[in-house]
């Protein structure tokens, strides 16, 4: 069976994101543990905690991930902002491992007129503070490959590459969005652009370091380098993209996650077309 889930909101009390994914039929959820756009830090109560083990172990919802803030950028010239940006990396990473979190989700960072290289040397520096105060055993640190939009450092497989190599015996990995992809350039709606994606992405980092894949279509065209989602099969992607992730022997393995807009019963919707392309007209890999 291939694992289809959706992003749920942890609002009131974290135990509930399992409700919320049971209600919409997901088999895994991601949410955020803090706001996304508020720097404030919200302690989770005891009580909170608890449940949310027992539910864990209660629902068969597998695997759990959290997707950071969107308010940091590893990759800032800002010290004060990368700092703070650290910061909320390892609280956030705490609570993941504290509550055995399978996954952790982050965008590396935006350049925001830097040159690139410096941008990139600046995650790295703020990779390495984060790895240097707080040692993931339970939790999975996944970096996601992102559009390109405003100079956003994992645009390429290189960039991931470069970012997740010198972390290796870290526990670290790479994240999918099929949106981004798509956005940054990489034609995997297509059987030719799709097998070379997957080439360069085994060649370079390795499909063992993949992890999650963020299922969205996009509203922007391909190359656009922008990050607009969109319900699966109306947007530039198109279905056949996401059939050809559904269906590949080794991306089948994993959760495919979505970030679509919540609007009405889209979720189900949504999780429904991608079911309905599982076992479709399984195409052939082609070799070279
Ligand atoms: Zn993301």
């Amino acid at each position: 069976m291939v694992n289809i889930g959706t992003h749920v909101s942890s609002s009131k009390s974290i135990d509930l994101v399992f409700d919320r994914g049971l209600e919409v039929g997901a088999n895994s959820i991601q949410f955020f543990v803090s706001s996304p756009r508020s720097w404030k830090w919200k302690e989770r109560t005891d009580k909170e905690k608890e449940q949310f083990f027992i539910k864990k172990e209660k629902y068969s919802i597998f695997p759990t991930v959290v997707h950071a803030s969107y308010l940091f950028n590893l990759a800032s010239a800002d010290e004060d902002l990368r700092k703070k940006s650290i910061n909320g990396v390892i609280n956030e990473l705490k609570l993941c491992e504290e509550l055995k979190i399978e996954y952790y989700v982050i965008h590396a960072g935006k350049a925001k007129g830097q040159n690139e290289e410096k941008a990139i040397e600046n995650v790295l520096r703020s990779m390495e503070e984060i790895f240097s105060k707080i040692h993931l055993r339970n939790t999975v640190f996944l970096v996601e490959t992102l559009a390109g939009q405003k100079g956003e450092i994992g645009k390429t497989t290189e960039e991931i590459y470069k970012l997740i190599k010198a972390f290796e015996t870290e526990n670290i990995g790479v994240c999918l969005d099929t949106c981004h992809l798509y956005s940054a350039g990489y034609k995997i709606n297509t059987e030719k652009g799709f097998y070379n994606y997957k080439k360069e992405l085994s060649d370079i980092i390795g499909l063992d370091k993949v992890k999650v894949i963020h299922c969205n279509d996009s509203k922007t065209p391909f190359n656009s380098h922008k990050d607009r989602h969109e319900h699966i099969g109306k947007g530039s992607i198109g279905l056949e993209g996401f059939r050809l992730f559904l269906n590949d022997e080794d991306f089948s393995k994993l959760p495919f996650i979505l970030e679509t807009p919540k609007e009405k019963n889209w979720d189900e919707v949504n999780m429904k077309t991608l079911r309905s392309l599982i076992g479709v007209n399984v195409p052939v890999a082609q070799s070279g």
